[in-house]
């Protein structure tokens, strides 16, 4: 008998008619002899909402207070799937991310998940019921309720499958796996029956947003066998697997874009040490995870330092840089959130040079003009302009021949 923990995302709990199709596909893995552990999203749009819900009524949201609210979604699905589970005859349970045991810090609205204290889950698992979990939440070390960043409900299940020592971990969603590109954008992609941990955490990391990125970190250190597959086709999908297992490596895998970071420049600072660190200290000590930094080669003695965050950070991080732009000696702060990173990665590329000249004379005969670049031994990433980022996705993936 094996033990499977299955997440199943917004969409494939869209609605009623949803949730009714996965708690038949729930009871058959159950009736086929399996312990199962299920991890559910909120319905559809339901984070969504509740978040534009928040800003129509307050400017002012206090951490620990939209963690309660955006945590709700997650609880009417667990309710609801239990409930076609039972006229499927099969007995469940529902768990907020509290009663599972999932602790975390007290980092709202990003919570890192610190121990998962699975009793309960234990005991519902021998009694023979299936637990229905909560996804993206947990309860942290001052008891409150707090969410794990967008896209939580994947680390839920990666944690729980980890904890449980459970055989695979599935992860539902409404495309058939991870592929080459972000199939709503280039129709053509095609579908990686497995990948390597490496390359999806580079994936994960720039914008392809099907597995969350510290799902993917947990399911590597943990070594949980990772699944993607859709349960629209129930076909089966893409593994994340160890780098030896993948298949031969090739140059690049996949394309992805990030519409979800803006860029900050410091204008003017003086090029000396302990600038940056300043800078940089000070973004941190407000938990700003800074991505791409480029410092221009100084003019007279001062220099332009660049650098992106994510969007949600940006008036955050215009906040502390400009406070300190006096102490920087800097002569202003501008930031620019019509920005957009296109990346391409593959394993392949530590052995084959010229993957970046490619990219580079892609974009240029696309007339795309790069802003930014960085890199890792397996990926290039560009930043460009937000309108021109899909386009950008297109001609590289063909360019690379993923089609
Ligand atoms: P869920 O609600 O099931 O968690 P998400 O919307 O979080 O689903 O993730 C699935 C979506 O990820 C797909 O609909 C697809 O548009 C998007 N996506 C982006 N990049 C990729 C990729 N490389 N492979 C597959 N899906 C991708
Ligand atoms: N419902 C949450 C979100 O939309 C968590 C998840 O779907 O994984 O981000
Ligand atoms: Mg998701």
């Amino acid at each position: 008998m094996s033990l499977i923990v299955q997440k199943f995302g917004g969409t494939s709990v869209g609605d009623a008619e949803r949730i009714r199709t996965v708690a038949d596909y729930v009871a058959r893995t159950r009736r086929a002899g399996n312990d199962v552990v299920v991890v559910v999203s909120a319905m559809g749009k339901t984070t969504d909402e509740l978040i534009r819900l928040a800003d129509d009524v307050s400017g002012v949201q206090p951490p620990r207070e939209y963690d309660m609210l955006v945590s709700s979604g997650e609880r009417i699905s667990t309710s609801l799937l239990s409930m076609a589970l039972a006229e499927q005859g099969v007995v469940a349970a529902s768990f907020t991310g509290s009663q599972a045991g999932i602790l975390t810090d007290t980092d709202h609205t990003r919570a890192k998940i610190l121990e998962v204290r699975a009793d309960r889950l234990r005991d519902a698992l021998s009694a023979g019921t299936v637990p229905v979990v909560a996804g993206f939440q947990g309860v942290s070390t001052e008891r409150d309720v707090t969410t794990l960043g967008r896209g939580g409900s994947d680390t839920t299940a990666v944690a729980l499958a980890a904890v449980l020592g459970a055989d695979a971990c599935e992860i539902y969603t409404d495309v058939t796996g991870v592929f080459s590109a972000d199939p709503r954008v280039v129709p053509e992609a095609h579908r990686l029956p497995r990948i390597s941990f490496e390359e999806m955490l580079e994936i994960a990391a720039t914008g392809g947003r099907v597995l969350q990125l510290r799902s993917v970190e947990f399911a590597r250190n943990h070594h949980v066998p990772l699944h993607v597959r859709s349960s629209f086709t129930w076909e089966p999908g893409t593994w994340v697997v160890e780098e030896e297992e993948s298949m031969e490596q090739a140059v690049v895998t996949a394309v992805t874009h990030d519409t979800s970071e803006a860029k900050v420049t410091v204008a003017g600072v003086p090029d000396r040490p302990g600038v940056a660190a300043l800078l940089f200290r000070a973004l941190a000590d407000r938990s700003v995870n800074v991505d791409m930094i480029v410092q221009n080669t100084s003019l007279h003695g001062t220099t332009d330092i660049s650098f992106t965050v994510p969007r949600v950070d940006l008036a955050a991080s215009v906040e502390v840089t400009s406070g300190l732009a006096g102490e920087l000696g800097s002569t202003g702060v501008t930031s620019d959130d019509d920005v957009a990173r296109v990346s391409v990665i593959g394993a392949g590329m530590k052995s084959h040079p010229g993957v970046t000249a490619t990219m580079f004379e892609t974009l240029a005969r696309a007339g795309i003009n790069i802003d930014m670049i960085s890199t890792s031994t397996i990926r290039i990433s560009c930043m460009v302009r937000a309108g021109e980022v899909e386009r950008a996705v297109r001609v590289l993936h063909e360019a690379f021949d993923l089609a």
